[in-house]
């Protein structure tokens, strides 16, 4: 399997530190707000990686970190006249929730910053002592960048030419002007804990190198986050490892690109964002995974709600093929006949599967695995269109099941694609002034409804069936009489 590494520039075969395993780490939100759909991006990006990681057998140890202590959130919590901990933690639940909304798998190891204090303390004290880190008289400690003769390893980045080139903030106590906090001295009413150095907090950076040290141990497999956290970031992370334990934070750094609209990168301060929270109001998750995967996570991605609708048609192409395959299945006999329309369908399943191993394998090219699952949709919908539904074979049934085996490695759930959210909740209030049911899945609902129509034309009672026919009829859907029995669809 190739995978890019930032670092080298290159794609390379992965190798892990210990057979068969992956600890891999991926910089977690500052909770100080809603998350917005580029974060989502990064999170999605890293959360398909990890998924065809498992599905390719490795045991994946994830860790991801929330950063609940942060100028932003200071910031935030004093517009508010509310504390910087009861902001950290409205935002902690919040994000959390939108990642479930998104079936963003949950972290193996969730730390935050405020729990971590005692892991920070020690590695800054570890810096101190190798010369890699100084205290100055207001209570800051600042990484000494020139220390370190690999700074700027990572990113490219030559300091002199940095100092050249960049405006940085001009600080009288910093030995060098790209000298970063390891510790930021406490100012009154912010969240502070003792140190050696005094009361204080401790920086971004300092963070994630901590927690991975401690929660992952050092060297770890794979480290990743958004391609704008390489500088100063990502390379100031690596510094203090490097500089703390003489061994590298990870063996790949992989960074996905960024979500841009009207060729921006979408971001807080631009203003040009819309939370994922408020997408997912509006769309289902499958289908805002399914637009963003069309893209490689390597590549920017032009956001607009014209390719999300998109995204939408394509995602209801999909879940109606797996539908009429398994409708197909149904009145299929298991074990009739294959002719030659199932032979290709077949081998088309066969071959869409390993097609979207070869993409995944090289870099997680989800863009080339959807491409190979709409593939296989085009080759069911025409041996459907062929052979008809009702003498399909058992084919059809492992053709489902690859497509939804595939798609599930994207996260994209089509189990309850298929059942509940295409029918209406109001279904559920229809069987129960008809049908008696006291469930709440549509699904379930409309079996009932289906049973509750039958038994009524059994009995020659058509004013009950009509009604039912006229509720479901009013609903959007459509009553359609197969071999199988009645089965509801949405009017096309
Ligand atoms: P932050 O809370 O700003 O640290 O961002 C959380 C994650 O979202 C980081 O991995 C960022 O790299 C990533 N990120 C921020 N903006 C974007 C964007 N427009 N597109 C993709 N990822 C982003
Ligand atoms: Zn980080």
């Amino acid at each position: 399997m190739l995978v890019y590494n930032s670092q080298t520039h290159r794609k390379q075969e992965l190798v892990p530190i210990e057979p068969g395993k992956i600890r891999m780490y991926v910089c977690g939100p500052t909770v100080y707000d809603q998350i917005h759909i580029g974060n989502a991006r990064t999170f999605l990006s890293f959360d398909v990686i990890r998924r065809y990681l498992i599905y390719k057998g490795f045991e994946v140890t994830f860790a991801q970190n929330l950063t609940d202590v942060d100028d932003k959130i200071i910031n935030r919590a004093n517009e508010q006249g509310r504390t910087a901990e009861e902001v950290a933690e409205e935002y902690s639940c919040a994000f959390i929730e939108q990642m479930h909304r998104f079936n963003i798998m949950d972290p193996d190891i969730r730390p935050r910053a405020t729990r971590e204090i005692k892991a920070m303390q020690e590695m800054i004290q570890e810096l101190i002592a190798q010369d890699h880190a100084y205290a100055v008289p207001s209570g800051d400690v600042y990484f000494s960048v020139r220390s370190d003769h690999a700074y700027g390893v990572l990113s490219g980045r030559d300091l002199d030419q940095l100092r050249a080139g960049e405006r940085v903030e001009v600080n009288d106590e910093k030995r060098d002007p790209f000298d970063f906090a390891l510790w930021k001295a406490a100012k009154p009413g912010e969240p502070s804990w003792e140190s050696p150095w005094g009361l204080g907090r401790p920086g971004w950076h300092t963070e994630c190198c901590a927690m991975i040290h401690r929660h992952l141990g050092t060297p770890i497999d794979i480290h990743g986050g958004g391609a704008d956290l390489i500088f100063p970031h990502h390379e100031n992370e690596t510094a203090q490892a490097m500089c703390a334990w003489h061994a590298p934070l990870a063996n790949y750094w992989m960074h996905g690109g960024m979500l841009q609209i009207n060729e921006e990168k979408m971001s807080k301060s631009l203003g040009n964002f819309y939370t994922l929270k408020e997408v997912l109001d509006h769309y289902q998750a499958n289908a805002v995974r399914l637009l963003m995967l069309q893209t490689h996570y390597r590549a920017p991605l032009d956001f607009s709600f014209e390719r999300l609708d998109g995204a939408v048609s394509s995602l209801d192409r999909l879940v109606t093929c797996v539908k009429n395959l398994r409708w197909a299945a149904e009145t299929a006999p298991q074990d009739g006949e294959l002719n030659d329309y199932d032979r290709v369908l077949g081998a088309a399943a066969t071959e869409a599967h390993a097609e979207f191993v070869r993409q995944m394998d090289d870099d997680f090219n989800t863009a080339g695995g959807v491409a190979a699952i709409f593939g296989l949709v085009s080759a069911a919908n025409k041996y459907l269109a062929e052979v008809g539904e009702d003498t399909a074979t058992s084919v059809t049934l492992r053709c489902a099941d690859t497509l939804c085996e595939l798609a599930d490695v994207l996260g994209i759930d089509l189990s309850k694609a298929s059942a509940a959210s295409e029918l209406p909740a109001e279904l559920v209030d229809l069987a129960r002034e008809h049908a008696g049911y006291g469930g709440t899945s549509p699904d379930d609902a409309a079996v009932a409804l289906l049973d509750a129509r039958q038994a009524a034309r059994k009995a020659k009672n058509w004013g009950l069936a009509d009604a039912i026919r006229d509720g479901i009829t009013a609903l959007g859907l459509v009553v359609e009489d197969t071999a199988a029995g009645a089965r509801l669809r949405t009017k096309k």
